[in-house]
């Protein structure tokens, strides 16, 4: 498959369909919209390459979607958190589903016929994931899960969840399940939020009975799951990150009255640094290799060119984010989060000293 005919096909297609969102930007409105948006592009063929035949794909290499999802977030059609979870939830059910499950489970991801969460972090475990506490038991062909789960995202849309447990001490003791998010036991309470987008749950599980076989992997692969997951949430998903922030990036030239070219210039500089690192990400993905620690760079360029940009808005357009009940300020406030959510950059810069450095541990 020629990746830059796709592309050009692909763009003609979204110029024919029109897939621009309604009037609802509530986040009930977003997650429809990106339901619309996945249906479409999965009855077209759209959303189908780059994925598994087995899973109802169409193959061929991962960077094609990479760029549906350029073109989908950088025209605006979905919003890049929700849209980020297909990509960081489906290859884990790929890789650690039995077959037949992700066989069957997956299609509905992909299609827009479901959303998905990820209930890894707890009240006493984020940096810190492996001392999580929700605890997953062995009864006859099921196990019973108890526990606490915080900031899941989109939970309250979700029809599942990849749910992390522990099964026994230490980062061996962690095992992950697929979560049907309707069976008794479980409460979902959304969280408010400072930029009023309330996206995080507290998911509550009080003796939910999971079957055997909704096991990812087997008992004690948690970690691993956990460790092989975090790369994709650094991979394609960040490419269609850096496409929408590009896209605000055009927006933000278009509306400053007084353009600071040394301000616009720093910011591009960091935009750009972190899409040519990104490209490299694409494509070594693409070529078969199995990303780890080296995409801590990749978060910490992410989380610097993001905060960067919204640091820019502030300057260039002076009073919108405390005035203006525009789409700036919900924008700049979450920005914040980019230095916390899919690990925090201490840690990420600890991984870079200790891991890729071997500066050692201080
Ligand atoms: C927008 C957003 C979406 C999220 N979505 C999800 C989701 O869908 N599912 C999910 O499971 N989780 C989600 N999270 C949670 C996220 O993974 C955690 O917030 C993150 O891992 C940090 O954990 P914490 O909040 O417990 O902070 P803590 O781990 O308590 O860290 C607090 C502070 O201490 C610092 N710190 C901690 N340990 C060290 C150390 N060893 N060295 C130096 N500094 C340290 C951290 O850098 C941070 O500044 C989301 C978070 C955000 C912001």
């Amino acid at each position: 498959m020629n990746v830059e005919q796709f592309r050009a096909d692909l763009r003609a297609w979204l110029d024919e369909h029109d897939l621009t969102p309604g009037p609802d930007h509530s986040l009930r409105g977003q997650m429809q919209q990106l339901a619309r948006v996945h249906r479409a592009l999965y009855d077209a063929g759209w959303m189908r390459y780059g994925w598994p035949v087995e899973v109802g794909g169409l193959g061929g290499p991962a960077l094609l979607r990479a760029i549906v999802g350029e073109e989908v977030v950088g025209r605006r059609l979905a919003e890049p958190g929700p849209y980020s979870m297909v990509e960081v939830l489906a290859p884990t059910m790929i890789d650690y589903a039995p077959a037949e499950l992700a066989a069957r489970l997956v299609p509905r991801l992909l299609s827009g016929r479901e959303h998905w969460c990820q209930g890894f972090s707890e009240p006493g475990s984020g940096s810190d994931l492996a001392s999580l506490s929700t605890r997953a038991a062995p009864h006859e062909d099921d196990w019973i899960v108890n526990g606490q789960k915080v900031w899941t995202s989109f939970a309250q849309f979700a029809t599942r969840c990849i749910l992390l447990t522990r099964t026994g001490p230490g980062h061996d003791g962690l095992t992950a399940f697929v979560v049907d998010l309707d069976t008794p036991g479980i409460t979902i309470r959304p969280l408010r939020t400072m930029h009023g987008v309330d996206e995080f749950c507290e998911v509550y599980y009080d003796n939910v009975v999971i079957p055997a076989s909704r096991m990812l992997g087997r008992p004690g692969d948690g970690w691993r799951l956990a460790m092989d997951l975090l790369p994709y949430e650094r991979s394609t998903c960040f490419w269609q990150r850096i496409a929408y922030l590009y896209s605000r990036f055009d927006a933000l030239i278009a509306e400053a009255d007084d353009p600071d070219e040394g301000a616009l210039g720093a910011t591009y500089l960091a935009l750009h640094t972190l899409r040519c690192r990104s490209r490299a990400t694409q494509h070594r993905l693409a070529g078969g290799a199995r990303l780890g620690a080296e995409t801590s760079i990749d978060k910490v360029l992410l989380a610097t060119a993001e905060q960067r940009l919204y640091d820019t808005v502030r300057d260039l357009l002076p009073g919108t984010l405390e005035l203006d009940d525009t789409a700036w300020r919900p924008e700049y406030l979450y920005s914040r989060a980019a230095t916390i959510y899919g690990g925090t950059a201490e840690i990420q810069r600890n991984i870079i000293a200790r891991r890729l450095l071997g500066l050692g541990k201080e």
